[in-house]
């Protein structure tokens, strides 16, 4: 169902300080950083070797970073897996009676389309989906 663990997604409170920290320990700064004003967070994305690792920092207070760190500190956030069709993943799930966060894919950062699980359906780990934009078969019908 799933083709692999794509990143591994670590919510910080200071990007830029975190930037240090995992620059250092990874060899190497972020390949790259983005805002995805939608969700209101900050990215930075970096090459973990066999899986990525993306840290995030919230941008306003309703940002569900923001309410992550709030009430559980700074930390692991969410585990992503690649899928190669994330719509018929999504339906698969409902019909498991996994809820999901989000009624359709919605854009994420790093060129993809996301999507979360309902964490309390899922272990308390919450799993983001996540299908590369350019590996879309299909246009998404709300593009019209
Ligand atoms: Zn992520």
């Amino acid at each position: 169902m799933f083709e692999k663990l794509e990143h591994l997604g670590i919510a910080v409170k200071n990007i830029e300080k975190a930037n240090e920290l995992f620059a250092d320990l990874l060899g190497g700064t972020y390949y790259k950083v983005e805002e995805v004003a939608s969700e209101g967070v900050k990215t930075a994305f970096y090459d973990g070797g066999n899986v990525k690792i993306e840290l995030l920092e919230a941008t306003k207070d309703t940002s569900p970073i923001h309410k992550f760190i709030e009430k559980r500190g700074e930390g692991l956030h969410h585990v992503a897996f690649e899928v190669d069709n994330i719509e018929q993943r999504m339906e698969e799930l409902r019909e498991k009676g996994i809820r999901i966060l989000n009624e359709k894919p919605k854009e994420g950062a790093d060129n993809k389309l996301i999507c979360f699980l309902h964490p309390k359906d899922t272990h308390g780990v919450l799993i983001e989906l996540c299908q590369d934009k350019d590996k879309v078969a299909q246009p998404l019908d709300e593009e019209e």
